[in-house]
């Protein structure tokens, strides 16, 4: 339960102070406010974490850091500056006590995952895979991947400004780590967005297109718009969200005149022919959400999108109570104008386990958060089922506490399933972290065979 009372007040968002790290202590505001200089000066080493923070971080973390990146990691380093910067906003590196503030840092625990952090016993969970939404197997085209009745993702590029350490799409995102390679698009890139066009123009079920990859962000702008103008010339495509978290992790990009005349473009076409489009991101921390952000989500409203929305992640040490959900939520919603709207559980990938919440731990978490945020505002807590697709956690048609064992039921075939009668009557199952089992069902999973470290790779 919340500590009570939770008391709401609203609070200036602040952009931290980034001359504290000493690699920084010389960048002026107008190369820290370009997207150019922030992609050139993203962290994507150990050599370059320790540039920046100028030998205030212990030692033990980079130990910690660099067994990660050889034994678990599924994602490899990337952080722009913005991102990093929001660590430990409140102190320097030769702070006392630095080193432990960033370790127990929110934003730390998932951009840039130390080996101390995985749980040693279950770094994985015996059912996690790569691809454990089993997305490739539904891609009637390379990349589109057809599985709701209504809606597709359109995978349009494998790369990011920034790599979370949590990736769904680790088996397609990202460069291939130690333990992890990487699906590779085999269509050449205009050859594949012609692909999903075509599709989409013979299926006019489907109405609503989430165009991500990846991070759209990572695209050249042209080419984003010219994929984007495709869709708004087919008349039954209705919504169309654009997937980016950059637009926290890399605000300056959203707000290069670029971007900007080019969404009023978008927008414009949208509006006349009755389609919406929105942004989604993806916003795990209230630290994440600084003035540039908000800059960033409202120069994108004001070019007449529809909305901009939040899908969150569920992660335990960065945001697993429902005060740091509720501070989040009223950080995006106040001065952001960002949406909450889904926080999703974690999915079961390889090297998950320690990020992963139970079934009962996100229901409590929905519950606690009721009441506080506008209804309209209140997001929901969701469970992305193999085979399913997305339920709010509340929706579970059976649950076994002991082995940590739910049980999902279906309403739609899709594609993958289109032959089998019996797809909406079977129960389709989904996993709890096994150490937050009682010790009953955590016997029974050690009696079974245990995943090898990195599982399914
Ligand atoms: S931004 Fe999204 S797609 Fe990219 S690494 Fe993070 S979670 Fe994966």
């Amino acid at each position: 339960m919340i500590d009570q009372p939770y008391v709401y007040r609203h609070r200036e968002l602040v952009e931290p102070d980034w001359q504290r790290l000493p690699g920084w202590a010389e960048v002026s505001r107008e190369d820290w406010e370009s997207a150019q200089w922030q992609r050139a000066h993203c962290v994507k080493n150990i050599r370059q974490l320790r540039g920046v923070m100028g030998g205030g971080l212990a030692e033990r973390f980079y130990a910690d850091l660099e067994r990660d990146q050889a034994e678990r990691a599924t994602m490899s380093m990337l952080l722009p500056p913005q991102m990093l910067n929001t660590m430990v906003p409140g102190l320097s590196p030769a702070d006392p006590g630095f080193s432990d503030a960033f370790y127990a840092d929110p934003v730390r625990r998932y951009m840039l995952p130390v080996f101390s952090d995985r749980h040693q016993e279950w770094p994985s969970h015996p059912h996690a895979s790569r691809d454990s939404l089993h997305e490739a197997e539904m891609w009637p085209v390379e990349g589109l991947t057809h599985r709701y009745p209504t809606k597709v993702l359109a995978e349009l590029l494998s790369t990011c400004p920034q790599y979370c350490g949590h990736c769904t799409r680790m088996d397609l995102v990202g460069n291939p780590t130690p333990v992890i390679d990487k699906h590779r698009f085999e269509l050449g890139r205009d050859d594949r967005f012609a692909a999903m066009l075509a599709y989409l123009r013979a299926n006019p079920g489907v109405r609503d297109v989430v165009v991500s990859g990846g991070d759209v962000a990572n695209l050249p702008w042209p080419r984003l718009e010219s994929f984007v103008a495709g869709l708004l010339e087919i008349d039954s495509i209705r919504d169309i969200r654009l997937a980016t978290k950059a637009l926290m992790g890399l605000p300056q990009y959203w707000l290069t005149d670029e971007v900007r005349s080019g969404m009023e473009r978008l927008a414009a076409t949208a509006s006349q022919r009755d389609v919406s489009i929105a942004i989604h991101t993806h916003v795990n921390s209230a630290q994440s959400v600084t003035p540039l952000v908000a800059r960033a989500a409202k120069a994108m409203l004001e070019t007449g999108i529809r909305d901009v929305r939040n899908q969150g992640v569920l992660l335990r040490g960065t945001n697993d109570t429902a005060a740091q959900l509720l501070d989040l939520c009223f950080a995006l919603l106040d001065d952001a104008k960002i949406m909450p709207y889904y926080f999703y559980m974690c999915d079961m990938i390889p090297g998950s386990e320690h990020w992963r919440l139970s079934l009962a731990e996100a229901q409590r978490l929905q519950h606690d958060i009721m009441g506080y945020l506008p209804g309209f505002a209140t997001p929901r807590m969701v469970c992305d089922v193999p085979y399913v697709g997305k339920r709010w956690v509340h929706q579970v048609a059976g649950y076994d506490r002991e082995r940590g064992i739910s049980y999902w039921t279906k309403n739609y075939r899709t594609g993958v399933e289109a032959d089998d009668s019996r797809a909406l009557e079977r129960e389709y199952e989904y996993y709890d972290p096994i150490y937050v089992l009682p010790e009953t069902g955590q016997e029974y999973w050690r009696s079974r065979s245990r995943a090898p470290v990195g599982a399914a790779s």
